[in-house]
């Protein structure tokens, strides 16, 4: 949208009027719809850099939807989704994932099987061979595998290939980590000790993240600020102390009843 504007020498400026977003990520009233029925209907998101946005809520509300249609690999039936101010999803326009800026880790996004570890940390960055050999090895320290950086996926638990998998998203310094339900096939003993070194390693990245999660406790834990999801729709918003002290409802309070 463009209006134009008479300077003082009569020329017309044309000055670009649309509503821009200083948010790293800002999501604008989205909906999808699967055959009649609207699984995400008006979500609407902002986040900033260096901060974690808990996208909570039950199994089958949306949450994995919204965090596709994000990423760019599925499309909305409406709304909007802007990245460090630019429009990468919005009426006929798309921008492909790998143009997004985006890091990503999702529960069963395996490591490539066949790549060591180094190679699969360093399979999205560009740059001179020692400067991607650099941000390798910076990385895998950062997760605590820096000897790990010639052994092979299937060498390592699952643990550890989480952490690779952490380190890899993180490489290219995307703008913003999209994480869906990254810890869940990790078994409790590992968990929360994952869950605080990532959180510790995403704050120094600065990426703004949105960590997707059905469990209260892990975004209780990680997050600076829970968005509640039911049912296609986010129903409360606020930091995490918030939620848990003055629910918006008793559906909620008894969603956050089991966080001790
Ligand atoms: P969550 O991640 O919160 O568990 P999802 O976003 O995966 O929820 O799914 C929300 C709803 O949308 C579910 O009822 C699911 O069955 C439905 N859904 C998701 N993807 C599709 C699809 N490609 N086609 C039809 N329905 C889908
Ligand atoms: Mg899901």
């Amino acid at each position: 949208e463009t209006i134009g504007i008479a300077s003082g020498d009569g020329k017309a400026l044309k000055m670009d009027m649309t509503p821009q977003s200083t948010a790293r990520l800002e999501v604008r009233g989205l909906k999808r719809n699967f055959g009649g029925l609207d699984v995400v209907r008006d979500v609407s998101l902002s986040l900033q850099a260096g901060q974690v946005t808990g996208l909570l809520g039950p199994s089958g509300c949306g949450k994995s939807t919204t965090l596709r249609i994000i990423a760019g690999v599925d499309h909305q039936t409406e709304g909007e989704v802007w990245i460090d101010g630019q429009m990468v999803a919005g009426p006929g326009v798309f921008v492909p994932p790998e143009k997004r800026h985006i890091g990503l880790m999702f529960q069963d996004f395996a490591l490539f099987p066949h790549l060591s570890v180094g190679d699969n940390v360093a399979f999205g960055l560009s740059g001179t061979r020692t400067e991607k050999r650099q941000r390798v090895y910076t990385l895998l320290d950062k997760v605590g595998l820096g000897k790990f950086v010639d052994k092979f996926p299937h060498e390592l638990s699952g643990g550890e290939q989480q952490r690779v998998a952490l380190a890899r998203a993180l490489a290219p310094k995307p703008s913003i980590m999209l994480m869906d339900e990254p810890f869940s096939g990790l078994d409790n003993r590992l968990r929360d000790g994952i869950r605080d070194e990532a959180l510790s390693i995403l704050k120094e990245e600065g990426a703004a993240v949105l960590l997707v999660t059905h469990e209260p406790e892990e975004a209780m834990r990680m997050a600076d600020e829970i968005a509640l999801m039911r049912a296609g729709q986010i129903v409360q918003h606020g930091a995490p102390y918030n939620l848990y002290n003055a629910p918006v409802d008793l559906q909620a309070a008894a969603f956050f009843s089991d966080v001790n």
